[in-house]
Order: structure tokens, then sequence, then C-alpha cells
């Protein structure tokens, strides 16, 4: 209001302070615009960041009068009271200072316990006063703090031309910066009964005797901190003993999970062995199979899905010929070879449909270079691998045994048609059978003494 007063109602005016309350205070006097605008300590240190403004660089100056005496006090909780020249000693004062919640919430109480024994008004900080308030960066060093404020005031103090201050006293004293207050009633209304025991069950307190009352959560008893957690004003958290047991209770928990935790890994392990021990037994059976696969003078192969080699065995290398024995020098087994460069057209064809219609091919036999080859394919899994069983007809293993099987199929096959017939025309169909088992019979033979001879 001076400052409007001495360089005219154009001059913006800046309160800069570390009080964050005084940004609405600055907005309830009656007469506007006294203030322009409220910054706290942490924003004008940004806006010097801002617009790389250091201390240490520009020049300092001290306040334009008029200067405020004692008001340099004001950071303090009873500087307020020295500065407004109100007496402050024990005896004759009739103001008590108190600062910081717990003083506060104490002297409230009392206030509205025992005003006739009081008879004095009180000057109540909730916070600690302006040299802690919240627009400061730092909030620690209460005593420090007060001591420096001190010290600056009563140098200040004794620098003060006295005359002068009075004078600007007499002439801004008539200044109008009266004010008035309504009531405005923040406390929330007590919640009901059932919700508070609700709260103290939670924290513990289920019985009378139970609740200890140590004032550690900040509040006069359990009931009072559970009545401000009902009103959602406080969490559970900040009751002392509800935050041990909660504590011991994790302890226990994490032990037990430790303990699941070492029993979990040593199952772990032992399936661990007996995975294995059985990979152990699989690898051997399977050693035991390719094994055995190789022994067989057929060639057997098996594909998968792309109709590429999972493992063929050195007979079915030696049936395809010099291009999968080239292969298979590099490649044992053939694996991951694309089978439809081996085989021909027609056979590559049979993988396809037994794949793709998940039903054998049985005994197709196929010209294949100089060579004939019977064929056989049949699903391993739906859809994805399938085998087959190929056999060249022209090689010494094969032939002798193929005749023998075909003729017994040929018998197999007359001996049906022939007993149709003899059905039909009631004659029996014993000559054409025996005729073809003496084939048979001649063939075995034939191979019995051929193998028995001295060569
Ligand atoms: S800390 Fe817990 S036990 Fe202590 S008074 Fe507060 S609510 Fe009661």
């Amino acid at each position: 209001m001076v400052v409007k007063k001495l360089y005219g109602p154009e001059v913006a005016t800046v309160q800069i302070g570390p009080c964050i309350d005084a940004k609405d205070e600055a907005f309830i006097y009656e007469s506007d615009n006294l203030v322009d605008g409220v910054l706290t300590f942490v924003e004008l240190r940004e806006l010097f960041d801002e617009f790389k403004i250091q201390e240490r660089l520009v020049k300092m100056s001290d306040f334009d009068p008029p200067h405020g005496n004692w008001g340099a006090l004001y950071p303090l909780p009873a500087g307020i009271i020295q500065a407004g020249g109100i007496k402050r000693d024990m005896v004759s004062s009739r103001v008590i200072t108190a600062s910081g919640k717990e003083e506060v919430l104490e002297a409230i109480n009392d206030f509205d316990k025992y005003i006739d024994t009081l008879q004095h008004h009180f000057n109540l900080f909730f916070c600690h006063g302006c040299l802690l308030g919240p627009g400061m960066q730092h909030h620690n060093e209460r005593f420090r703090r007060r001591a420096l404020v001190s010290r600056y005031a009563e140098k200040r103090v004794g620098k003060l031309d006295k005359a002068l201050w009075q004078k600007n006293m007499e002439k801004w004293s008539k200044l109008d910066f009266s004010r008035t207050f309504t009531p405005d009633d923040q406390r929330i209304p007590e919640p009901p009964e059932e919700a508070i025991k609700e709260v103290l069950k939670i924290i513990g307190k289920d019985s009378p005797d139970k609740e200890i009352n140590c004032g550690a959560c900040g509040y006069l008893s359990c009931r009072d901190f559970a009545s401000t957690v009902a009103k959602g004003l406080a969490v559970p958290e900040m009751c002392h003993t509800f935050n041990l047991r909660n504590k011991q209770e994790y302890i226990e928990t994490l032990r037990q999970t430790n303990r699941k935790l070492a029993e979990t890994k040593k199952a772990l392990k032992e399936s661990e062995e007996i995975a294995l021990h059985e990979k152990e037994i699989a690898q051997s059976a399977s050693d035991m199979m390719n094994n055995m696969l190789e022994k067989l003078p057929t060639g057997v192969v098996i594909v998968d899905n792309n109709l590429k080699i999972l493992h063929s065995n050195q007979s079915f290398i030696n049936i395809i010929g010099e291009d999968a024995k080239a292969i298979s020098d590099v490649i044992p087994g053939l694996a991951g070879a694309d089978i439809k460069t081996l085989i021909p057209f027609n056979v590559y064809n049979m993988f396809s449909f037994v794949l793709k219609e998940d039903e054998p091919v049985l005994s197709k036999d196929v010209h294949f270079e100089d060579k004939m080859l019977n064929v056989s394919i049949f699903p391993i899994r739906k859809n994805k691998i399938c085998g087959a069983i190929i056999r060249d007809l022209y090689s010494p293993e094969v032939q002798g045994e193929e005749v023998t099987s075909r003729v017994s199929e040929v018998i197999d096959k007359n001996l049906e048609m022939v007993q149709k017939i003899g059905f039909l025309l009631g004659e029996g169909a014993s000559e054409t059978e025996q005729m073809l088992n003496s084939i048979i019979e001649s063939y075995k033979s034939k191979k019995l003494n051929s193998k028995n001879k001295p060569k």
C-alpha cells in the first residue's frame, strides 16, 4: 500500500517471502490492488536461474524506506509481537505465542477448556514461523536460523535512523489495513462409533486395555488417532505398534517364503537330476534306435511338415545314390536336406499326401533311375512328421524276400477269388493253391541251397 502511494497505482508490487499462504492473503484486503503478485523464495530462485542471475555477480543494495525497525524479527513466531511494540515479558504480556502442530493443538485445547484461567491472547503458528516456511528451499536448523534472524534484526535496528522511522510511522500509520474475519469451519464431522472401532480393530486395539496411548503417531490417544483415520486424514501405518506388528508378520512371511523357496530349490534339483537321468536314457534309446536303423538293409527316412529330412539311414542314402552320398559327407543322416531335391516327383507327392491327409501310402512301386523302389510312407505325428520305408527291389537282400511275399500275396488274392468262384461253382480251389505254394517252397529251398553252397 505504501509503495502504491509513493510511486503511483500503476507500479506493480510483488510480495516475496517464504509463505505459500501469502498467495491467498494478498487478496483478502478490501482495498483492491494492494499486491499484484506473490512469489516464494523458491520461485524467486527459479526466476534467477531462468534469467541467469547470479547473486555473487550483482551489486547488493539496501531496502528503500520506510524501514521496519524490529520488523526484521517478523520471521520468528514471537517476532511479530515485538515488531508491533507489544509487551513480551512473562508477567505483564497478555499474549502467548505457540508454534508447531503439537503446541498449537495443545494451546487450542487449553484455550477452549481454561479461558478463565488463561486470560491471554494466543499468537499461533501451526508452522514454526516464516523462518521454516514452505516456500524456502530448506526446512531445518530452526535454532541456527533463529539466531541469524535475531542478529540481523539487531544490526538493522542499530543502524536505523530513529527520527526518520518515527516520522514515517506517523505518516503511514493512518493507512487502513483493517480486515474482517468470518468463521470458516473446516472441521470434518466426527465419524460414527462403528468406523472408529473398525479402525481400532485394524490397528490391533480391539479392547480398551490394548489402547496404550503412547502418542508415537502424534495423537493424544489411540482413539483420537482412529477417529482421524476414519475421517480419512491419517493412515493406519502411522501407528507405531501396528507397524511393528506388520513388520513381525512380514518377517514371519519372509521366513516362510524362504523356507518354501529352499524346498522348491531342493525339489527342482531333484527333478533336474531325474530329467537328466531320463535324458540319458532317452539318448541311449535314441542311439540304439539309430544304430538299429543304420543296420537295416531297407532305406528309412523321416521328414517334417516342410519336407525337410529329420533323419535317414545309410541304406536310404545308398538307394538315392551319389547326390545323397555327397550331401551325407557334409551333413550326416541328411538332416535338414530338402527331400524334394533327392527323390522323384511322384514319391515327393506321396510324402505331401501323407502329411496332409494323415493317412499311410503303402507298398507303392516306383521307377527311379535304373531301380525299382517299393515305397511305404506312414504318418508319425499328425500333419507334422512322417516316415518312409524304401526298398530297392533289385537289390539281392530284398529280391528273394520280395518274390516270396509277392507270391504269397498272389496266392491270397487268387485264393480269395477261387473261393468266390468255388462257392459259385461248387468246386474246390485247392489245386491252384497247391500249385502256387509249390512255387514258394521251391524258391525257398533254392535260396537255402545257394546260401549253403561253398563259394
Ligand atoms: S501410535 Fe498407535 S498405539 Fe501409540 S497412540 Fe498412536 S494409535 Fe495408539
